[in-house]
């Protein structure tokens, strides 16, 4: 009671000095840490698919649990699978690259797959894979909240849009997904393979970077 009647005084005795509000940004940070934690317990627990038995380690994800922006790949490939982080092979340096090269560090983004375990011998993802994992990717969105969301590759698009659409039909325009932004570009292990197509992918990026500055500059 005493500690209640102290916090009311030191409420007012803000607002005398003309405070408005007070910002509760780290609490609320904090709570989605929590909330991450939670489901990262749960995906190492998780038996919905058959992947589980295959996989080494499961990847969940990584970065800013307050990030404006949000990366999601289609699966772990083997240095994922063995380190438990997403995109740390080779298409990973790609991306790390592409990240920094819009001005921004990993752990300014998040970083997520559709899949949270390796498909064996890095086959595609199957339907009733993706259908089983969905509900931790579309938690995961719920609790860090982006603004934007970068889906890279046929299978991340094809999940978040719906589409049965190729990627290099859907690239490079912003879609919308529950009122979040949501741009397509080609996958790093494509354009690893495919450098052709890196052109278009760094049109896609400046685009993507146009809108992450202006979301900044809203102070979202
Ligand atoms: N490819 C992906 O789609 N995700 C990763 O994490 C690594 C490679």
């Amino acid at each position: 009671m005493e500690e209640k009647k102290n916090i009311l005084a030191f409420l007012k005795h803000l607002q005398l000095l003309g405070f408005q509000f007070i910002p509760l940004q780290r609490q609320n940070s904090d709570e989605r840490e929590r909330e991450l934690e939670k489901l990262r317990l749960e995906v190492l627990q998780c038996k919905a698919c058959p992947l589980h038995k295959t996989r080494k380690k499961p990847v969940v994800g990584e970065g800013n649990p307050r990030a404006i922006l949000v990366f999601i790949g289609e699966a772990p490939g083997a240095e994922e699978d063995e380190q438990g982080r997403p995109f740390v092979g080779k298409a990973g340096e790609l991306l790390t690259k592409i990240i920094k090269a819009m001005g921004l560090e990993r752990k300014e983004v998040y970083i997520t797959n559709v899949l949270k375990c390796r498909p064996p011998g890095n086959r595609n993802p199957r339907p009733e894979e993706i259908k089983a994992c969905w509900p931790f990717l579309e938690r995961q969105i719920e609790i860090i909240k982006p603004k934007l969301i970068c889906t890279l590759g046929t299978f991340a698009t094809q999940t978040f849009l719906g589409t049965q659409q190729k990627i290099t039909f859907q690239r490079g325009s912003f879609k919308e997904w529950r009122g979040i932004k949501v741009l397509p570009t080609f996958h790093p292990a494509f354009l690893l393979r495919n450098p052709q197509y890196k052109r278009l992918a760094w049109e896609d990026i400046k685009k993507l970077m146009v809108e992450f500055q202006k979301l900044k500059g809203q102070g979202v």
